[in-house]
């Protein structure tokens, strides 16, 4: 069905009883000409345009768990394009551009919010590298604003300017940046793709892959095995395990990254802002809560939930920018297991083994990615070369140096 007033209307006068489930619970079959591992927004997306852009519709999207359950439902919703290094500008830029148009591509409302991020410098010295990143934005066609103290202080009185340890000089916004309702990504992929017949299946995981000489045949799963001559992998924080699997050994470490939103307040706060003197950020969803959030533990797990000593890092943040915050309740808090790269920026290419494409170290960027991300990797798969704005996401460029090192953090994961 087609979601659209005249959709509404017929189903409210049905008293909202007749809408059909938004994708088929499909069950999995022998064999598919390509199978996505990860049903979260990468793998959702990939499958998607691998039947709307590559013409592949006999695809099938394996997920362990259920549609959203991974990192897609559990991140703070930010995107943006907001980079220094050309490669990452560029791709991410694409997604920015998709986000633009997704709801009317996906004919599914997934909210997006352009309103806004805000990075805040709090030194001359940080001015100057906001000032260089600015520019590298426009450089690239990308819109960027440079914004004194005074400007920043119209948009957003109530933080603490001069009464704090690092007082707050001014910020680089990048208007076109912003929210978008994490968990309707999932959905609206999902069902879109169902539509051009992709098989979405859920409570299958992938235990092993079947491999024969250097080529892919296809997977192990909890339901059975299923043949594929091109298996890609979108797993997110699994990555390591499932190159694993193939023999393997990624560039990239597994860490917790912990989420939290607050109770619902009236409307206060209107772009997402990030701290320059620490590692928080926030902005405030369309339900009123302050979604927030920091670094990651600093050791390496599979957990999905983490450790006080983050939480407390965060909430110092949290007062330092805004002190006034100490009064709001959080209502709850989470953990996803995220995969952090050597060099901080994703790996999406062919692995040595023929026909096993590889989508992975999306670190803390991932979600704002999704669109290009999903793109670049169906591009990937069906035609068995890399699209033009991934082209640099190798997993070799570790071995050859080539690394994209956004920080300057060199092979630190836990930094990036
Ligand atoms: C707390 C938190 C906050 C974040 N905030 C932001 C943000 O504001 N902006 C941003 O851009 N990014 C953010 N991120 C990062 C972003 O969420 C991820 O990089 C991105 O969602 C990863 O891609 P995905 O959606 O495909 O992952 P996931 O949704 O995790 O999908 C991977 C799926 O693979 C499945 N899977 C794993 N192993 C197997 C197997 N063996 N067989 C079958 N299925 C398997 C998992 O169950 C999971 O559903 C955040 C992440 C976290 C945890």
């Amino acid at each position: 069905m087609k979601y659209s007033v005249v959709s509404l209307l017929r189903n409210a006068l049905a008293g909202h009883t007749v809408w059909p489930p938004q994708w088929r619970d499909a069950e999995p079959g022998p064999a598919y000409d390509a199978v996505v591992v990860g049903g979260g927004g990468h793998g959702l997306a990939t499958a998607y345009y691998l039947a709307t852009e590559f013409g592949l519709t006999s695809v099938a999207v394996l997920e362990k768990g259920w549609i959203g359950g991974g990192n897609v439902g559990r991140n703070t919703t930010i995107v943006r394009s907001n980079y220094l290094l050309d490669e990452n500008i560029r791709f991410y830029e694409l997604a920015l551009t998709l986000w633009e148009g997704l709801e009317r591509a996906l004919n599914y409302n997934v909210m997006v919010s352009q309103r806004g991020v805000l990075n805040l410098y709090h030194s001359d010295a940080q001015r100057d590298a906001f000032v260089r990143r600015g520019n590298a934005m426009r450089l690239n066609g990308v819109d960027a604003v440079l914004l004194e103290a005074d400007a920043v202080r119209g948009r957003l009185p109530f933080l603490n300017f001069d009464d704090a340890r690092f007082p707050i000089r001014g910020g680089l916004l990048q208007p076109r940046g912003g929210t978008v309702r994490h968990d309707a990504v999932a959905w609206g992929y999902a069902r879109a793709a169902d539509r051009y017949g992709v098989h979405i299946i859920q409570n299958c995981e992938v235990t092993g892959l079947r491999i024969a000489g250097n080529r892919i045949l296809g997977v192990e799963t909890t339901r059975g095995p299923i043949a594929a001559a091109r298996v890609g992998v979108a797993v997110a924080g699994n990555s390591s395990r499932l190159a694993a699997m193939a023999g393997l050994r990624l560039p990239i470490e597994s860490h917790v990254l912990q989420a939290f939103v607050s109770e619902s307040l009236k409307p206060f706060l209107n772009c997402v802002v990030t701290y320059g003197a620490g590692h928080f950020y926030v902005s405030q969803s369309d339900k009123g809560g302050l979604v927030f959030g920091g670094d990651l533990d600093g050791y390496n797990s599979y957990a999905q939930r983490g450790n006080l000593d983050v939480v407390e890092d965060v909430c110092e943040g949290a007062m330092s920018l805004m002190p006034a915050i100490g009064r709001a309740r959080v209502l709850r808090h989470w953990g996803g297991t995220v995969d952090m790269s050597m060099d901080g920026s994703p790996i999406i290419d062919r692995t040595p083994v023929d026909g096993l494409y590889l989508n992975a170290g999306w670190c803390y960027g991932g979600f704002k990615a999704t669109p290009a991300s999903g793109l670049c990797f169906a591009h990937l798969i069906a035609k068995d070369a890399p699209h033009p704005a991934a082209a640099a996401f190798r997993l070799d460029r570790f071995a050859h140096g080539t690394v994209i090192d956004e920080k300057g953090q060199g092979a630190q994961p836990n930094l990036h």
